[in-house]
């Protein structure tokens, strides 16, 4: 069947999709860049949460800085991470570092912005 005249989507929305995909392209670059020279000095970090809890329990953190997230095994907490497969921590264990105790809204709304897929992490 022959597509009818002017059925596919409209050309100034195909071009903004296009420059939207490219930005974010960019965006993601920049965030990889950035994270892979931060020291992750203060970061907040969601302990785990006891109970029917949607999605995973464990404790997560996410650098202040940068916003790489991590999530940890079901023993991390506070200074001794590991990651939730038990491999070494991303955000590593820095002596001296900040660790602000944050709620899962509070955690959740500090990922870099969610729906463009720029959730940080080793991914
Ligand atoms: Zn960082």
């Amino acid at each position: 069947m022959k597509p009818m005249p002017g059925a596919g989507l409209a050309l100034p929305i195909a071009e903004a999709m296009k420059q939207l995909a490219a930005a974010e392209a960019e965006a993601i670059s920049t965030l990889k860049k950035v994270q892979a020279k931060c020291d992750h000095q203060i970061v907040s970090e969601m302990p785990w949460r006891a109970g029917n809890y949607f999605g995973s329990r464990a404790a997560h953190r996410i650098c202040n800085h940068c916003r790489l997230i991590e999530e940890g095994s079901h023993w991390s907490g506070g200074s001794v991470w590991s990651r939730h497969d038990y491999g070494e921590a991303d955000l590593g264990n820095t002596p001296g570092r900040i660790v602000l105790p944050i709620d899962s809204d509070e955690f959740w709304k500090m990922r870099t912005e969610g729906g463009m897929g720029l959730l940080g992490g080793a991914a």
